[in-house]
């Protein structure tokens, strides 16, 4: 036998694999609702007007293609930090955060797990039940045992808080918890103030380490509210972990934006920290790509390209919440039986809609219609033209 023959082949990425299905199916009606990606209502993913006049602004000057430093390009480093806490924050005044610019959120998440692998080697890890997927898959190759705390309630489809917090109160001191910091996805529910509240206090008061994924900021309730949760976290003090990605808020998914920010105790922390997390960049992948992180830095410090930004971002939050009232106002009128009011006030690009596996398979084997087993479901991907045959479907399948 050879190195390879004896290789099995890996399991199909779940998602990944709807897509494949959903591209062979020669029905000119098919409706993908599986995707985690933001489509505008001509069922296209757009490229913002701010990122063209960024990208036409750094074609006009040209430059060489040098190494960016390790930790990213400044500017991007420090518009991302402003961003993310609050340019008046108190960790900035104090110098207790680093930011390094990352390949993406996952790559964020990424150099957050290969880093507390080093620093916190026999800690566990606690993501949600359910979780995005790669979640576990990331923290378990980084080496990490991978554990669920309770968090999505099929019953009331919200979250199972009283659970979730007894879960907190039982993890031994220095466990890793990964929250996501707004539109939780794959649910779209999320924790209101005071439930944060409790949350940050049981993860200071018990010594847990909280890890922030914020994958959709802008696509809650806006920039500034879904990042509140970040600076309420920063405030109570170190050690805090954020990953960050423009992927969605900036329509930037191939050009792989995001960072990994680390809020430590003081500014000396802070330089020892940034010091062993650029060996964990130089040993993955040296520095990253230089394209995607100058677009998001000239957006964001070019104030007419931030305002444009921030209105482009703006029309996909309010077009996302349109669809969901839509979406529930026809289920009402047709299926007058049926209680979807859930839907509304679930945040983010997507919905555990409560279809089961069955009505899903229904849905795509006799209408083209596809989705995630579990029901989750892309809001952003229903349309003028296919909204009403998504609903009748749906009824059929009630
Ligand atoms: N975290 C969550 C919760 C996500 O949904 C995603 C993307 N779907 C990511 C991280 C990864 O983001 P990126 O595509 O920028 O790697």
């Amino acid at each position: 036998s050879t190195l390879f023959s004896a290789i099995e082949m890996a399991p199909r990425d779940p998602i990944l694999g709807i897509t494949e299905a959903f591209n062979a199916d020669t029905n000119p009606a098919k409706v993908n609702l599986g995707v985690g990606v933001y489509y505008d209502d001509n069922g296209k993913v757009p490229l913002l007007e701010c990122v063209q006049r960024a990208e036409a602004h750094l074609i006009a000057t040209v430059t060489p293609r040098t190494y960016l430093p390790i930790d990213g390009l400044v500017a991007y480093d420090k518009a991302v930090q402003e961003l993310v806490f609050g340019a008046d924050s108190n960790v900035i005044a104090q110098k207790r955060a680093i930011t390094a610019q990352a390949i993406g959120g996952t790559g964020a998440l990424k150099l957050g797990a290969d880093f507390l692998k080093r620093f916190a080697p026999d800690s566990q890890v606690y993501i949600s039940d359910p979780s995005w997927e790669n979640h576990r898959a990331l923290f378990e190759s980084a080496g990490f045992v991978v554990n669920n705390y309770p968090y999505y309630d099929a019953v009331t489809h919200g979250v199972n808080f009283a659970g979730m917090l007894d879960s907190l109160k039982s993890m031994p001191a220095g466990s890793i918890v990964l929250l996501h910091a707004c539109c939780h996805n794959p649910t779209g529910a999320d924790l209101t103030a005071d439930q944060w509240t409790q949350v940050i206090e049981v993860i200071t008061t018990r010594g847990l380490i909280p890890f922030l994924d914020m994958a959709y900021q802008g696509f809650g309730a806006g920039i500034e509210e879904d990042g509140k949760v970040v600076r309420r976290f920063a405030d109570a003090g170190g050690p805090l972990f954020v990953s960050n990605s423009f992927s969605k808020s900036f329509s930037l998914y191939g050009e792989r934006v995001g960072a990994l920010s680390i809020v430590s105790a003081d500014a000396a922390e802070s330089a020892r920290v940034l010091s062993q997390l650029k060996r964990v960049i130089r040993t993955n992948y040296s520095n990253p790509p230089t394209h995607g992180g100058k677009v998001v830095a000239t957006v964001l410090s070019t104030p007419e390209l931030r305002a444009l930004w921030e209105s482009e971002l703006a029309a996909m939050r309010v077009r996302i919440k349109a669809n969901r009232e839509q979406l529930v106002d026809l289920l009402k009128q047709k299926a007058p039986g049926h209680d979807f009011d859930f839907v509304k006030q679930q945040c983010g690009m997507f919905s555990y809609s409560g279809l089961t596996k069955d009505q899903v398979d229904q849905l795509r084997n006799n209408n083209s219609i596809y989705a995630i087993d579990t029901g989750r479901i892309c809001v952003a991907a229903l349309n003028f033209s296919n909204i009403g045959r998504v609903v009748d479907a749906i009824c059929q399948v009630l």
